[in-house]
């Protein structure tokens, strides 16, 4: 449309953006795994918008829950009032969370939902009498969101913490346990300060938007034991992980263990509408019943399980129980690995990796991520360089030739650096 003319949003940037690194592109329609730009151009999606649209764009069965949702109730309040689409949904949730993980919190995003777990963690010690608990154990490389709280848990140096420092409450970094070293220093930090530490907050298996590091299995099951010998709480950030990504449903399946509270946003509703959740297992939630209001958990979102939302990530567990999800993660992982590992012998690239449907090329340093982008979009891809890394996240609905248009558009593009 003429409303979306060259030029018309570089106006308009102001207004939707606070901070722009190069002019994003007009787009008009999403279908599948495709992106249709204002001029007539289709880009195959690498990214999914985030990770979030892990059916594909616009897909089917979604989209008829959603009509069918808003034709009934788009919105009602959720203070006094309970619905069928969220009593479904956190039943759900429930169920395929392991252990007795199964009171559900709805929020409406990911910043959103660690943060509720946080206030949760630390109320949780205060309604049990035990003041001084209310800082937490964090990791370098970590990111959890863009509130002041989570801002006070991502990577120090790397995240937005530096910035607000001696504004934000203070937690401790850490580094994650990968060798000795690290677990030692975790040992030790914990037998000084346990007694301030409310919960363990970690990304478990990778460390999404840090940068794509991969950690464990042996790391999480590590901080479970940690935290289980010190009686801290220990909150898994399974935004970016949950719902397949790293290979099985939730992350914290790989290691067998079970977290006290686990946050889920991205994918929860198969990429539609914003949605989130703070899911706590039984004891944490037990420290909230009691007669006395203050013990309540003292947030209350407006748009808190929203049902359109929750009618749309109903539909998502759906395609999950009725689709061959996990196993298209598990192909598309294999296709990744052959065709981005030969990037690995070209100038400047530092490392290939995958974990799930997570594709890695890291460079050695920042080049011109904007000229990488564009020539990206040249070769009809949509894969966005972050820092020094070029990364694969697409819907696990992509079709090996779509995949493999991405793959080699990478490759190209790097065999050839500006
Ligand atoms: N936690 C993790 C692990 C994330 O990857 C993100 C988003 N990248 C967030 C929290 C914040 O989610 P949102 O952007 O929906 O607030």
């Amino acid at each position: 449309p003429d409303w979306l003319g060259a030029g018309l949003p570089h106006i308009w940037l102001p207004y939707t953006q606070m901070r722009t690194v190069s002019p994003p592109l007009p787009t008009v329609a999403t279908e599948g795994c495709r992106i249709r730009l204002a001029d007539g151009r289709e880009l195959v999606d690498g990214i999914a918008s985030w990770w979030t649209a892990c059916h594909g764009y616009n897909h089917p069965h979604i989209r008829q829950a959603a009509m069918a949702q808003l034709a009934r109730m788009p919105h009602v309040m959720f203070g006094g009032l309970v619905h069928e689409p969220a009593l479904r949904l956190a039943r759900r949730l429930s169920d395929l969370l392991p252990g007795d993980l199964e009171r559900v919190f709805f929020t409406d995003s990911g910043s959103v939902a660690v943060e509720v777990a946080i206030k949760m963690a630390v109320q949780y010690w205060l309604n049990r009498g035990v003041r001084g608990r209310s800082r937490l154990v964090a990791f370098r490389g970590g990111y959890h969101g863009d509130t002041l709280a989570t801002m006070a848990v991502c990577d120090p140096e790397e995240g937005m913490h530096s910035l607000f420092a001696g504004v934000l409450p203070e937690h401790f970094i850490a580094d994650l346990p990968r060798d000795d070293a690290s677990r030692d220093a975790l040992e030790r930090l914990m037998a000084r300060e346990a007694g301030q530490v409310a919960a363990i907050l970690v990304e478990p298996l990778v460390q999404g938007a840090g940068g794509m590091l991969f950690h464990d299995a042996a790391s999480l099951r590590f901080l479970r034991d940690l935290a289980d010998r010190h009686g801290v709480l220990l909150i898994l950030d399974e935004v970016f992980t949950g719902f397949g990504r790293t290979g099985s449903l939730f992350a914290c399946e790989q290691a067998g263990i079970v977290p006290d509270i686990i946050t889920l946003s991205k994918a929860l509703s198969g990429g539609t509408v914003p949605l989130a959740a703070t899911v706590a297992r039984r004891h944490v939630f037990a420290a909230f019943l009691s007669d006395d209001p203050l013990h309540a958990l003292m947030h209350g979102p407006t748009f808190m399980a929203n049902p359109l939302a929750c009618a749309c990530a109903n539909a998502s567990l759906d395609l999950f129980a009725g689709e061959p999800r996990l196993e298209q993660v598990a192909a598309i992982g294999a296709q990744m690995r052959a065709e981005l590992e030969p990037c690995r012998h070209l100038p400047g690239v530092r490392d290939v990796r995958v974990m799930g449907a997570i594709g890695v090329v890291e460079l050695e340093r920042i080049g011109d991520m904007n000229r990488l982008k564009a020539r990206l979009v040249e070769q009809g891809v949509w894969v966005r360089p972050f820092r020094t890394i070029v990364y694969l996240t697409p819907s696990f609905t992509i079709t090996p030739g779509e995949l493999a248009k991405l793959t080699g558009a990478i490759r190209t593009v790097l065999a050839d650096p500006p």
